[in-house]
């Protein structure tokens, strides 16, 4: 989806905007997605905490092995954020019901309706696809990491360790995979069905009627049907989402409306922004030009040392190969000599 039309969509919404209204009650007022897109239902009660979605997650899209093996579920003792190298993690939280048994939630890129990581950034380095995924363009990105700050669930990371190509990180929902009617690794690794992958309308209806059927298991509640403006993953649970560290506070308005919003309310910012952002693109682009010409320096330098070096065992041969030449004319001169003065003692 084109900024333009977020900020389109985002304006006619503003006018019927349903402010203070909670996602779990709420109906969505704004664009309901792409007719036909697709999306995952997380049934968080099913869960079992296994990590096989980890574990296929960092196959299908060959990332870095990880110091721990993913059969190794000790690390779920610590609560861990998405990284540039696990774009999707498991975590175990208290059950406050049974303490016997713990919950795990899985979390990864939530693929927003309208995403907070596209309406802020001025290149559109991101984009919502008619399928669903919000996928990213390292290509044409500054490296800002403004989408960074503005998703509200802390997804993108950033390849710090990278000097030269440095590149905003999080989940495709398996957009490769997915176009070719393949699952996402994630789903189709899940041993319990946790994950659910479908039409998002559809999973909507599915978790209704989850809901509906065995009201004692779940709470009314799907997160992510209405949570800022609706997400492709949604999620079941038995508890309040709250308990699992989701947050319930982002209100059901979409992204682009906040950060409208947010600029407006900071003239600064509003005049300034494409400034901003076009010095730090200048920035950037210097800092690679800079190290661009240290590399071509440190290359000459190298280059004019490994002559100089050339040149000096050159001059010591050519020294050496005369003193021997010498050498050898002393030699045959004295032998002439001694030869001439013994045949002459002879005769
Ligand atoms: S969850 Fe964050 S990174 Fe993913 S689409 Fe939404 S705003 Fe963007
Ligand atoms: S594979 Fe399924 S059951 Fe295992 S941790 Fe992931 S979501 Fe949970």
């Amino acid at each position: 989806m084109s900024r333009r039309k977020f900020l389109g969509l985002a304006g006619a919404a503003g006018a019927s905007a349903l402010i203070g209204s909670s996602a779990h009650s709420a109906s969505n007022k704004h664009f309901e997605g792409y007719p036909n897109s697709f999306g995952v239902l997380h049934d968080i009660t099913l869960c079992v905490g296994c990590r096989s979605c980890e574990a296929a997650c960092n196959r299908v899209n060959e990332l870095p092995q990880p110091d721990v093996s993913f059969s190794d579920v000790s690390v779920l003792e610590q609560k861990r954020r998405t990284s540039s190298d696990a774009f999707t993690v498991v975590n175990k939280h208290a059950n406050l019901k049974n303490s016997k048994v713990p919950i795990f939630n899985k979390i990864q890129c939530n693929h927003c309706l309208e995403p907070a990581c596209a309406s802020v950034c001025f290149v559109k380095a991101f984009k919502k696809t008619e399928q669903g995924p919000v996928l990213y363009d390292p290509s044409v990105c500054v490296g800002c990491r403004y989408c960074m700050v503005a998703c509200p669930f802390d997804i993108p990371t950033y390849e710090y360790d990278k000097a030269f190509t440095p590149r905003v990180r999080k989940c495709t929902l398996c957009y490769p995979r997915i176009i070719e009617g393949l699952l996402p690794g994630c789903v189709e690794s899940c041993p319990t069905g946790a994950l659910k992958f479908g039409k998002r309308d559809d999973l909507i209806k599915i978790a209704r009627d989850r809901i509906s059927k065995k009201p004692e298991k779940y709470i009314e509640h799907i997160y992510g049907e209405h949570e800022m403006g609706g997400t492709s993953w949604l999620y079941l649970s038995g508890v309040p989402f709250k308990q699992l560290g989701m947050r319930e506070d982002l209100g059901i308005k979409p992204a682009p409306e906040y950060t409208a919003g947010a600029l407006s309310g900071v003239p600064i910012v509003v005049g300034l922004w494409p400034v901003l952002l076009t010095g730090i693109y200048a920035m950037t682009k210097r800092k690679e030009k800079v190290a661009d010409l240290e590399k071509k320096e440190c290359v000459k330098e190298a280059i004019e040392k490994e002559k100089a070096d050339a040149n000096a065992k050159l001059a010591k041969a050519m020294e050496k190969a005369e003193t021997d030449k010498k050498t050898a004319i002393d030699k045959a001169v004295k032998k002439a000599l001694e030869e001439a003065s013994k045949a002459k003692v002879e005769g």
